[in-house]
């Protein structure tokens, strides 16, 4: 089978994976999900002229040659009812930060500028009308859009929102995804291994990357080498999920059973991809759900759930940014390989020096089984077809995890 470019296999998978069907879901599950539609203000912020700092209450004129005297005939707190209470001339009111301003009152006095004798309070100082005074709407007015269509939510635009009253926000909801080993070599947990066996070690790393990229992960345990076992798996997770990623079976071998099963339940593709690692991809979907059906070396899955599946299941979920952010990079140690026709997606660590530019080593062990090394690794750099890249020399990084702001 000949090599597909990366890019080409990219495209072909995002346009299976259409945005899931907007819902108005809870504000406090809604951070990092996405906004459907603009949402705006239908009520001012703050509803009602307050002060912004504790002291007095005062009309501005009352205070034009201080030091003055004023006579204190009230105190309001915040959340009390300022119904009762005016300032007349020459008077004053008590008031702490966020309390409603009494009527004719028109500013505030700070406490440090003040001090009280009895029911007298003298003002040091010159106030100028609506001084210390937040207005009613200064924040936000009815009709103001506080978030646009396509917003990634963050927890100050909750706040935003929760501060005018909204608890249920339309958004695309978040892509809840299945995952899945294959394999008859693989067991689970602490045991002894038996000879030939490995640990399952794909499905807490997928599970952990769907969380990481901020999708809902669901448990789909191992499946035999073995088509009924495989398509049962697939059946029943595309029930609870809107998506699939299976690990393993997915190569040429005589037990890879995972494009027969998406074959057999839906419509599938597969990609020698011109990538290393990663390079088998079987991808399918079933009853109108995309299935990825990943490679199973370690290495391999992870990079091609980078590549493949994060950006499909965030295009699912309504974002507009589909890819982790890349940057150019300086090499600081050789970056060798051989012209095989692939682009290499080499495990760098990468930092950010004191010029403030990007550089990046490559770990050692870059085997698609070598997982301990890729652990080490926080980018990946794409080092294209033919020697290598020289020390000192520019490569283009893609960053991962904690590393990508986005
Ligand atoms: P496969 O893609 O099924 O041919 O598997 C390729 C290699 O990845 C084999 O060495 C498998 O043992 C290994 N492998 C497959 N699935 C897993 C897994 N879930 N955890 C760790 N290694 C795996
Ligand atoms: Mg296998």
């Amino acid at each position: 089978m000949s090599l597909t470019p990366l890019d080409d296999v990219q495209a072909a998978v995002l346009r299976e994976c259409l945005p899931l069907i907007p819902r108005a879901i809870d504000l406090q599950d809604a951070l990092g999900c996405v906004t459907s539609m603009p949402l705006d203000a239908e009520e001012l912020v703050p509803p009602f002229d307050n002060t912004a700092m504790d002291g007095f209450a005062v009309q501005a004129v009352d205070t034009t040659d201080p030091p003055v005297e004023l006579k204190v005939v009230g105190t309001l707190a915040a959340g009390a009812d300022p119904s009762d209470v005016r300032v007349g001339a020459g008077e004053a009111v008590r008031i702490m930060t966020g309390a409603p301003m009494p009527s004719g009152a028109d500013a505030v006095v700070m406490v440090e500028r003040t001090h009280t004798e009895g029911d007298v309070v003298v003002i040091d100082v010159r106030a100028t009308v609506g001084e210390h005074v937040r207005r009613a709407g200064d924040d936000l007015n009815p009709g103001d859009v506080v978030v646009d269509a396509g917003t990634v939510l963050t927890p100050a635009h909750l706040g935003v929102l929760a501060s005018l009253g909204y608890q249920r926000v339309p958004v695309f909801p978040r892509p809840r995804v299945g995952v899945l080993s294959t394999g008859d070599e693989l067991v689970e947990g602490a045991g002894d291994l038996r000879p030939g066996q490995i640990r399952d070690s794909n499905r807490p790393t997928l599970l952990a990357l769907v969380r990481e990229s901020g999708f809902t992960p669901v448990d789909l345990g191992l499946a035999r080498d073995e088509e009924t076992a495989i398509a049962s798996a697939v059946e029943r997770g595309l029930a609870a999920c809107d998506a699939l990623v299976t690990s393993g079976g997915v190569s040429v071998g005589d037990f890879d059973y995972v494009k027969a099963v998406l074959d057999r339940l839906g419509s599938m593709r597969s990609w020698q991809v011109a990538i290393r690692p990663a390079k088998p991809l079987a991808f399918g979907t079933v009853h109108g759900k995309p299935v990825f059906g990943l490679p199973g070396n370690p290495v391999s899955s992870m990079v091609s759930f980078e590549l493949f599946a994060r950006p499909a299941l965030r295009q699912m979920g309504g974002h507009r940014r589909l890819f982790r952010r890349r940057v150019d990079a300086v090499v600081a140690e050789p970056i060798r390989r051989r012209p095989d026709g692939k682009l290499h997606l080499v495990r760098v660590v990468a930092t950010v020096g004191e010029d403030g530019r990007w550089r990046v080593r490559p770990v050692g062990g870059q085997g698609s089984h070598q997982l301990a090394a890729a652990a080490a690794a926080n980018a990946l750099a794409l080092v294209p077809d033919g020697e290598g890249v020289a020390a000192g020399a520019n490569v283009k990084v893609m960053l991962l995890g904690a590393d990508d702001p986005s």
